[in-house]
């Protein structure tokens, strides 16, 4: 007898999108759709098409470019939303609607100002109305945890009956407790009629961390779609952890008796690439995919890890694309080398990537003496692609001074692409502080760095750094990433990113910045 299928609808696009520190470009929203696809999820909700024309656009690149999964969109039950939603939608190959309202009282009242009865009509209404752009329609209940049990059966009932084919019951505020879902989830599936013939879907916050804990209870009840995200992104506290759930799923397929169709050997790249794109670093200890997530230090655990794996290891390190090998390729490494050994990492090279990947390989190989897998990686994940001018930085000098008499100093030559270049000095708190400084006389513009995250990639004194930098330039927010065996250079790198995203930004003329 084979397990159950339970969909995995992965909202990192939406709901993890949508949460500060999160928002990714056009471009990078491609990646990871790229990467979802690669890992093989049901469902990608790529977007609200209604919420900003970024959103439409995004959502538009997602649904014409990735074929295979499912591409959903999200939307409010007023007909302009679902039409958005139905336009962004149409290049998709196959493609979803999903259609939300909420339900329990405090929002009825506060938010909508709505009767029960009117709540039910707005629902059934949206429901028919996305029926007739798309076949495919989800519709879930906003805040369903905490509605009145009675007419949560009621409003799934009528929106059944409108022709949805999902049905989500979200946790929208992270409240309820894993066999307060089980019993929940059981009891729709008991008591409305017509459930048996849609999908019940879980959607779950971390607010009180127990995400994870009650999407897999929400299966043990009937649920057969989890909605989750990558990292466990998401508003707030975040959404269930994909891979988190999914290898619950996988290593206690014994307890749950279900299966998904991830291939899981891709979760540690997909999990490093959203890290890298949007400057998150994922900690040490995370379940799954942190850095000690396999890593046995205790001498009694090194022991038996070496006597036989099963001892301390309830997973395998592969299944989840963790590498046994760490030294990779040296500057004698050719195209075919470093594409090969990237698809053994779990990523797959966009050709258009290839050429900037191999300069910097290269380079990197020059400058240290040996090169891992995870500058391999850091490498790709971090190529945002996006190394466009208008400016390119010729020649930078920074001192920096610990006890001295006056602020550290930065001196820097940018060149723009119409030919001319500028050389300026800023001083600052620190090296980071004079650069911006320097940045700001040579450009004109004014710059607030809002986050910095560093981290080493690899081992060894001549370990490259990765600078991930989150600033506003003119008050628009823009993200950026460096990376160099020099730590400041890597600092410099992201922030011209920055400083040349907001430029070209600001070059276009204001109709076309959607
Ligand atoms: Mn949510």
């Amino acid at each position: 007898m084979s397990n159950d299928r339970v969909l995995i609808f992965d909202t990192t696009l939406r709901d993890g999108e949508q949460s500060p520190g999160f928002s990714m470009s056009l471009g990078q929203k491609l990646r990871i759709a790229r990467v979802l696809s690669d890992l093989k999820v049901d469902v990608i909700e790529a977007g609200f098409p209604a919420a900003s024309p970024g959103d439409f656009a995004a959502v538009e690149a997602v649904a014409s470019e990735i074929k295979g999964p499912t591409i959903a969109a999200l939307c409010r039950t007023i007909p302009a939303d679902i039409e958005a939603a139905a336009r962004s939608l149409e290049p998709a190959q196959s493609s979803r609607i999903h259609v939300f309202i909420a339900t329990s009282p405090i929002h009825r009242k506060e938010k909508l100002g709505m009767s029960r009865a009117e709540v039910i009509q707005h629902a059934v209404d949206g429901v028919r109305y996305a029926k007739t752009a798309c076949t495919d329609v989800e519709f879930s209940a906003e805040d369903g945890i905490r509605t009145e049990r009675e007419f949560l059966a009621e409003v799934l009932q009528a929106v059944i009956e409108a022709g949805a084919t999902t049905v989500n019951i979200p946790d929208t505020v992270g409240y309820s407790t894993p066999s307060e879902m089980k019993e929940l989830f059981s009891w729709l599936r008991a008591t409305v009629p017509g459930i048996g013939s849609v999908c019940m879907s879980t959607h779950c916050h971390d607010d009180l961390g127990m995400a994870v804990a009650n999407s897999l209870a929400a299966v043990e009840g009937g649920a057969r779609q989890i909605e989750c995200a990558l990292n466990g992104i998401g508003e707030r506290a975040g959404n269930c952890a994909l891979e988190e759930v999914v290898m619950a799923i996988r290593t206690r397929a014994n307890h749950y008796q279900v299966d998904t169709g991830i291939n899981t050997r891709k979760l540690m790249a997909a999990s490093h690439l959203l890290a890298a794109v949007t400057g998150n670093f994922v900690p040490r200890n995370k379940a799954i995919v942190g850095e000690n997530a396999f890593a046995h230090e205790s001498g009694i655990h090194q022991h038996g890890m070496l006597a036989a794996p099963e001892t301390y290891e309830i997973m395998k390190p592969e299944d989840v694309g963790v590498r046994a090998s760490e030294l990779i390729l040296g500057k004698h490494s050719g195209r075919h080398a470093v594409i090969e050994r990237a698809r053994q990492m779990g990523y797959e090279l966009e050709p258009g990537d290839v050429p900037d990947v191999m300069k910097r390989f290269k380079a990197l190989a020059d400058s240290k003496k040996r090169v891992f897998d995870a500058d391999l990686e850091a490498i790709i994940a971090g190529n945002t692609g996006d190394h466009r001018g208008p400016w390119t930085l010729g020649w930078l000098s920074v001192v920096t001074r610990i006890n001295g008499e006056s602020l550290p100093t930065a001196s820097l030559t940018l060149s723009n692409e119409e030919g001319t270049s500028v050389t300026q000095t800023g001083d600052g708190d620190g090296p980071v502080a004079a650069i911006v400084h320097a940045l700001e006389k040579a450009t004109g513009m004014e710059i607030t760095v809002k986050s910095l995250a560093m981290r080493s990639i690899s081992l060894g004194e001549d370990a490259q750094g990765e600078a991930s930098i989150r600033a506003s330039c003119d008050g628009v927010e823009y993200g950026g990433h460096g990376l160099s065996t020099d730590i400041v250079a890597a600092c410099a790198e992201a922030l011209l990113e920055i400083v040349n995203r907001a430029a070209r930004q600001q070059s276009q003329p204001k109709s076309s910045a959607a």
